[in-house]
């Protein structure tokens, strides 16, 4: 019988994202094109005797009670296959959190596919996602764990995409920009024209993927953080085809034509205090 487990939650980013409008119960419906990508959270999960859940996490600002995702994922998989066992878990965090790039969702969902496999519950992806749900709206996505089409309020898989691997500089400006302050000032008149729902070819190379990138939520968050213009003006002086702010911000990500262009950018890009900044690629199959 297995004891632990070891696993990577990957950030992701958003390709592109639309608002399409907002629902009666006061969510927004969204169209998004989200691939995982290779930086990560790595998370150990253990097993114990007792029943009790019990979270590290190297990061002064979590929480470690059932205001974290990923402890809110382990009691709600421990209530839902009514197994009284207790487990470990340990969270190295290398997401900058609210940062637009998914870390606590991720978390979540590794903790609901990690506990599955410890405890060989054999809960069904189906299943999983179906819980994930329950705990925030991209969770169903990392369950998935590769690119895909999503829709509703992100939770809802419309279409898996092709594997696919963009190299990018992200760029964080070290502060945090809460997910719902962005909606709050989202208006309806940004999505007015986008009620058409109109077909998208997704695209399968790289000069073509600059005119798909969009990103509905940016003009709010820039209004926000004025300074994702100027790191996407930064990205694209060192040779970015295109820079978009992922999520609901505020981490922008450029894409290059490789790794070695990737690194080399991120080493000449001009940055400011506090800004930091990862280079990564999209995966598909974790
Ligand atoms: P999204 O793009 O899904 O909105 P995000 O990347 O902008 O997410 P997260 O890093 O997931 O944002 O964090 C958003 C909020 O969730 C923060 O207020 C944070 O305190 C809370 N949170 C709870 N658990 C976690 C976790 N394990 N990791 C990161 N944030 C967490």
């Amino acid at each position: 019988m297995q004891n632990e487990i070891s696993l990577c939650a990957p950030a992701k980013v958003n390709l592109r994202l639309e608002v399409l409008g907002k629902r009666a119960n006061g969510y927004h419906e969204l169209r998004t094109w989200i691939y995982p990508i290779s930086l990560g959270d790595e998370l150990h999960i253990k097993r114990l005797a007792s029943s009790k859940i019990v979270l590290s996490c190297f990061h002064s600002e979590l929480p470690l009670g059932e205001e974290n995702l990923a402890y809110r994922a382990a009691t709600l998989f421990l209530k839902e296959t009514g197994l009284s066992v207790g487990v470990k878990i340990e969270i190295t965090k290398r997401i900058p959190v609210a940062a637009g790039l998914g870390g606590g969702s991720s978390d979540a969902a590794a903790v609901l596919k990690g506990m599955n496999v410890l405890l060989g519950a054999k809960v069904s992806q189906k299943e999983l996602m179906e819980m994930g749900e329950r705990i925030g709206a991209d969770v169903p996505f990392f369950i998935l764990g590769k690119g895909a089409m999503m829709g509703g309020r992100g939770e809802r898989l419309l279409q898996p995409l092709p594997p696919l691997e963009l190299w990018m500089v992200l760029v964080n400006p070290g502060r945090p920009l809460y997910t719902q302050k962005v909606y709050q000032k989202v208006k309806e008149g940004l999505t007015k024209n986008r009620r058409d729902n109109k077909i998208l070819m997704f695209p399968q190379d790289l000069e073509k993927m600059g005119n798909f990138l969009c990103n509905d939520l940016e003009a709010v968050a820039l209004e926000l953080m004025p300074v994702i213009e100027v790191i996407k003006k930064r990205l694209c002086e060192v040779g970015a085809i295109a820079a978009l702010m992922t999520g609901s911000g505020p981490t922008v990500f450029g894409l290059f034509p490789g790794q070695q262009e990737a690194n080399r950018a991120a080493k000449e890009m001009k940055m400011e205090e506090g800004w930091i900044s990862f280079v990564a690629h999209t995966t598909s199959d974790l």
